[in-house]
């Protein structure tokens, strides 16, 4: 990306140095995110400028740094935490590595996957198991990862309710997530008829919420009650109060959808009344890492529908990818392999 609000350009750029804590990954798959939409369009700051995108890599070990602590090596399939931390500050020693300072998102702002190859801390490579495929563990990378960390946000135990708003690549993870943390009943609100149907299919009640409203559906179909933990990953105000406004008492409503418009709420009724909770999630952490890859090694959590089509690593194709997104089209996910 050379430019805010233009389209992205094809390079021959020269392969950094991989300093004695880093390692060499040559790229075999790089999802291309919601995200990227915006950070194409400057809805979201990318610097500095030109800078390679991508944060959702998988790859193999191509080179190993001369002091890298990592049991990874050449010829290791291997998937990236996208969040390259310093390790060292309070953050990081207390398990917060979002909060990080110094931290540099690949492909936001530090060069990340669209490419050939890329250079990563050795600790922020994390073995990928064989039965996983490329494409499926680099979109495990991201939204798969976002909502394991928001369903941990959201303290869920085993015979919770739940309700998630917006099956789109988090949703569909979510809600399998959900049942696999041991939610008894997961809805799945979204208003587009093939993603519920996907949603079904992995175990979640379908809620359409273009024919019925989603509060009023939920409430029916829980005698009343409503759900523990309502998982908001869209980024509307209206889906996040529908979010809180479904709540059984004490639960629990994490906001991990991202937007920027303001929510109103009544805070006797939907607040402090149910001793509800409203929770910010953002991100995820490395430690949350091995545990995702196992369950999808296991299959617990399928993702292999998500990936809906791959391109070459060709600007056009990846612009028509971009562009399709931006119109909230083409399908779920979409991956480059280079
Ligand atoms: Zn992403
Ligand atoms: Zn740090």
């Amino acid at each position: 990306m050379a430019a805010v609000g233009r389209p992205l350009e094809l390079h021959d750029v020269r392969i950094p140095p991989v300093g004695d804590r880093d390692i060499l990954v040559k790229v075999k798959a790089a999802g291309i995110c919601h995200s990227d939409v915006h950070y194409r369009a400057g809805v979201s700051p990318v610097r500095p400028l030109p800078i390679t995108l991508g944060h959702e890599v998988a790859g193999v070990v191509e080179t190993v740094g001369s002091s890298a602590l990592t049991s990874v090596r050449p010829g290791d399939r291997v998937v990236l935490h996208y969040n390259v931390t310093c390790g060292d500050c309070y953050f990081c020693s207390t398990g917060n590595e979002q909060f990080c300072p110094r931290g540099l998102m690949l492909g936001h702002f530090t060069d990340g996957g669209y490419a050939e190859y890329i250079v990563v801390p050795a600790r922020n490579a994390l073995p990928l198991p064989d039965e996983i495929s490329f494409e499926q563990g680099a979109t495990l990378m991201c939204a798969s990862a976002t909502s394991f960390h928001a369903l941990r946000k959201a303290r869920i135990r085993a015979g919770d309710r739940a309700a998630v708003f917006g099956v789109g690549g988090l949703g569909l993870s979510a809600v399998q997530l959900a049942k696999a943390f041991g939610a008894i009943e997961v809805f799945a609100v979204d208003r587009k008829e093939e993603k519920l149907e996907l949603a079904a299919r992995y175990g979640a009640v379908p809620v359409n919420a273009s024919r019925n409203d989603p509060v009023q559906e939920i409430r029916r179909q829980t005698a009343g009650r409503g759900v523990d933990v309502a998982l908001e990953v869209i980024g509307r105000a209206e889906t996040m109060h529908q979010a809180i406004r479904s709540l059984a008492p004490m639960g629990r409503a994490v906001i991990a959808g991202i937007g920027n418009e303001p929510l109103s709420i009544d805070t006797y009724r939907e607040l402090l009344g149910g001793e509800a909770e409203v929770i910010g999630s953002n991100d995820h952490l490395l430690q949350e890492l091995p545990q995702l890859l196992e369950m999808a090694r296991r299959g617990i959590l399928d993702t292999s529908r998500v990936v809906t089509r791959t391109i070459p690593l060709e600007a056009a194709a990846i612009n028509g990818a971009l562009d399709a997104l931006e119109r909230y089209e083409g399908g779920l996910r979409t991956v480059i392999v280079p």
